[in-house]
């Protein structure tokens, strides 16, 4: 009895042992899994913050911060693939005088004098003013970007030509109407365009070479004018 009797004890002293060193071995392990996870979810904050810095980025590299409005890099992506898919359309489809894909080319006429008479941080205002205009007064489906300097560039998808050179004079003579003061004197800001419908041939380079050429008419033809190419 005495023999069975500590054996049982000694078993039962094992089992204790072995129960110690368990709850140890849980204890430990429970305080890894909980480092684990505490990294697991800075890790996930940390690639958060990448993607939202790598999105804020990539905003501002198809930005312009003068106008805020897409810049040219933005207008090289966005006429590529307005071109491509219009181009894969129109392939499909007969002729569609309202599937046209126009391109227009805007710029400012005479700003140098601005920039020369009335400072300029006065000719940086007139831009922002007319980027304003433009986005106001166009539709949400027309993408409006800065070109560079007193450029603008504007696609109108789904558009006859007819009613694109309509909507850039109703949007020229709006903005030869805004008021403008500089040094108590007002002064009248126009624009000049060159309008040009897509064709099945273009790249986005022969198109916007067409409408500059259209640009060129309106400047030469007396500026403050739409010329489209017919
Ligand atoms: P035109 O009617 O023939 O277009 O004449 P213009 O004076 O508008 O043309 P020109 O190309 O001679 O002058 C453009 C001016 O635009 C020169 C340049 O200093 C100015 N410019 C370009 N970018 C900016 C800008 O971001 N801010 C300001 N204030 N001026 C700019
Ligand atoms: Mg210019
Ligand atoms: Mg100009």
């Amino acid at each position: 009895k005495n023999s069975v009797q500590s054996q049982i004890g000694s078993i039962i002293s094992s089992l204790d042992g072995f129960k110690s060193q368990r709850s140890q071995q849980d204890s430990v392990l429970s305080a890894e899994m909980r480092a684990l996870t505490d990294r697991i979810a800075s890790l996930e904050n940390e690639s958060m913050e990448l993607r939202l810095n790598l999105a804020r980025q990539q905003e501002s590299a198809t930005k312009d911060t003068l106008t805020e409005l897409p810049n040219r890099e933005a207008y090289n992506q966005r006429v590529r693939q307005l071109l491509d898919s219009w181009l894969s359309g129109a392939s499909n489809e007969r002729r569609d005088e309202d599937r046209s894909l126009c391109l227009a080319v805007a710029d400012v006429d005479f700003f140098k004098n601005i920039n020369d008479s009335y400072g300029h941080l006065a000719g940086d205002k007139v831009l922002k003013i007319i980027a304003r205009e433009l986005v106001s007064r166009l539709r949400e489906k027309d993408f409006i970007g800065r070109y560079g300097g007193e450029e603008f560039v504007i696609i109108m998808p789904d558009t006859r030509p007819a009613d694109a050179e309509h909507v850039l004079n109703k949007l020229r003579l709006a903005i030869a109407a805004i008021p403008f003061h500089f040094k108590e004197r007002q002064i009248q800001i126009t624009l000049s365009f060159g309008v040009v419908e897509a064709i099945r041939t273009d790249s986005p380079e022969s198109l916007f070479e067409r409408a500059d050429k259209a640009l060129y008419n309106a400047k030469e033809n007396g500026r403050n004018r739409v010329h489209r190419d017919r």
